[in-house]
């Protein structure tokens, strides 16, 4: 179910009986000349969809929120069309939309985040959340870092923009990706350098891998991988809940 899709009536009904909200959180952000400035919410937006759909298969039910686009990007914020809020701000809004969820009765909320400067925010506002709702469990999700062995089993490497996002971008919108512009190389600091600029040095035109091999197959292998791991995740947890509770 998608939230944005129900009426307040639907929304209550399902309060009873559902326990997970998923929120898929991202950023708009340079992705390179070839890929478009939401690519960090395209993913998780899709990963969410087909979560959803194969947890209601297995007959278990989740609520997919509407997404979270914009992030905490400073190190891309040298790039046009990256729009960066401020972490503490983020954290902040962040904590409120999952007060609110945590109010509204659900036990278990999941973060399906899709952008790496998010992180930090992200955990901090959890924790902030289960300080007040200690029976509330939050779950965040970094998909290309929790299922990375997986992905580096369909691609040969990975990184900002890099083979598995732009396959995954090819797999979900191939007509927003400019493949004939996707070039880009591993760029790395041996220790975590803030400078006002770093991106311009860690993240040339926005890309910190090769996305020259990015393929839609690759891309539609690694959705269906992580969607299927997720799913597993959320439909084992509720079946030992559910035999902790005794039904
Ligand atoms: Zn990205």
């Amino acid at each position: 179910m998608r939230m944005e899709e129900l009426t307040w009536p639907d929304f209550e009904k399902i309060k009873g009986h559902v326990d997970t909200v998923v929120i898929p959180v991202g950023s708009v952000e340079a992705h390179g000349r070839h890929l478009p400035l939401g690519t960090d919410t395209f993913a998780p937006v899709e990963i969410a969809r087909r979560v959803e759909e194969r947890v209601r298969e297995l007959g278990c039910d989740v609520l997919i929120t509407p997404p979270v686009w914009y992030g905490h990007t400073f190190a891309l914020n040298v790039y046009p069309g990256t729009i960066n809020v401020d972490a503490g701000a983020f954290k902040g809004y962040m904590r409120e939309i999952m007060r609110e969820f945590a109010a509204e009765g659900f036990r278990r909320i999941v973060l399906l985040n899709g952008h790496g400067g998010n992180h930090s925010p992200l955990v901090l506002a959890a924790e902030e959340v289960v300080e007040d709702f200690p029976d509330v469990e939050v779950w965040l999700i970094n998909w290309w870092i929790d299922f990375r062995e997986d992905i580096l089993s369909i691609c040969s490497s990975q990184g900002h923009a890099g083979q598995d996002e732009t396959s995954v971008i090819l797999a979900i919108r191939p007509e927003l990706v400019k493949m004939e512009r996707a070039r880009g190389k591993k760029a790395r600091s041996k220790v975590r350098r803030i400078r006002k600029d770093i991106g311009l040095e860690l993240f040339p035109d926005g890309v910190n891998d090769d996305p020259s091999t990015a393929t839609a197959e690759k891309g539609e292998a690694i959705l269906s991988v992580v969607s299927e791991r997720i799913t597993r995740l959320l439909v084992d947890d509720d079946g030992e809940r559910k035999s902790s509770r005794g039904d």
